[in-house]
């Protein structure tokens, strides 16, 4: 038995869950999801932790924009420029 914990809708804040499954399949859609909001119809995927549950919107269901940020990009580390040894003179001809 499996106890998915109970979650808020984030449309409207209303609790979904905590809902008992024998088995959690992996929710792909809105109609796969065990806990929903039916009146918002969003639904949260069937993961058990926070970190990895995404919500899913029913077909109609205008979805909040979104803040498209950008991956903030690893600092570029920039090297030290290495100093070119410095060679040897070539040696004189005579
Ligand atoms: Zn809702």
């Amino acid at each position: 038995m499996v106890i998915l914990p109970k979650l808020r809708c984030p449309n409207c804040g209303k609790g979904m869950g905590p809902i008992k499954a024998k088995e959690v399949p992996p929710a792909n859609t809105y109609d796969e999801c065990l806990r929903r909001c039916p009146r918002c119809r969003i639904g949260a995927t069937n993961a058990k932790s926070f970190s990895k549950i995404k919500f899913i919107y029913a077909d109609g269901v205008p979805k909040p924009p979104t803040q498209a940020t950008p991956p903030q990009e690893a600092a570029e580390q920039d090297a030290a420029p290495e100093e070119a040894a410095p060679q040897d003179a070539p040696p004189d001809k005579p």
